[in-house]
């Protein structure tokens, strides 16, 4: 299975594809975690990126396209691939379309997470990680149990995202607005698009997802 989930940033596309890899085995590939490692390894693309990253721009297509192509060919993708973040223009989509051609495979959902702009703002501005296992919390919204330490890992250090800033996301919002969002009349076209209410608890946004894949499933078997 091959899916896209698209949503402005915050709708929470990261924390549903980490539980799409958990339940259905789909290798995650989000542009975003692949550019904050090369900027994290130091390397020139990496430097490229950071600046239009915290400008809340969007980095050129033809560097995110190669390296999703890189990606796409790995030995890991056999049960399926969700995209997280990619793609973010018409032209990443159609890029897409064209590596999947070539690997004889298209897409079998584009699923988007329909979220309010204005909670958009709170829920970036409050949200941090753990640094050892990429656990994801919230300063009002998701604490851990025991402050200051991961449920997950018991890891004690947290890290926040240098774009994860009112000022950055409102840029962010503004590129998704221009520069994303008109794609999704070319997977709605296709019958490919799906909405789901982004604004519910995630356990509820988990369930609508799942209910959208099984159907998918289900009408590629019939
Ligand atoms: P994300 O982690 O998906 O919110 O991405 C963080 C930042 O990385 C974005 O604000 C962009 O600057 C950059 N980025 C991630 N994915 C893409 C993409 N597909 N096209 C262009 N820039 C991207």
């Amino acid at each position: 299975m091959i899916l896209i989930l698209l949503g402005p940033p915050g709708a929470g596309k990261g924390t549903q594809a980490k539980k799409l890899v958990a339940k259905r085995g789909l290798s995650q590939l989000s542009t975003g975690e692949m550019l904050r490692a090369e900027v994290l390894a130091g390397t020139e693309l990496g430097a490229h990126a950071k600046r239009l990253m915290d400008a809340g721009r969007l980095v050129p297509d033809d560097v995110i396209t190669d390296m999703i192509a890189k990606r796409i060919e790995g030995p890991d993708q056999r049960n399926g691939i969700v995209l997280d973040g990619f793609p973010r223009t018409e032209a990443q989509a159609k890029a897409l379309d064209e590596m999947l051609a070539r690997h004889h495979t298209k897409l079998d959902a584009v699923i988007e997470l329909v979220v309010d702009d204005n909670a958009l703002i709170d829920r970036i501005s409050g949200r941090y990680s753990c640094k050892k296992c990429g656990a994801g919390y919230h300063d009002h919204f998701e604490k851990p149990k025991q402050a200051g330490i991961c449920d997950i890992c018991g890891g004690a250090e947290f890290i926040r995202r240098a774009d994860d800033n009112a000022e950055t996301v409102k840029s962010r919002l503004q590129s998704y607005h221009a520069q994303t969002a008109p794609i999704l009349p070319y997977y709605r076209h296709r019958g490919l698009l799906r909405q789901v209410d982004g604004m519910a608890l995630p356990i509820e946004v988990e369930h609508q997802i799942d209910g959208i894949l099984d159907a998918v499933s289900r009408s590629s078997v019939a």
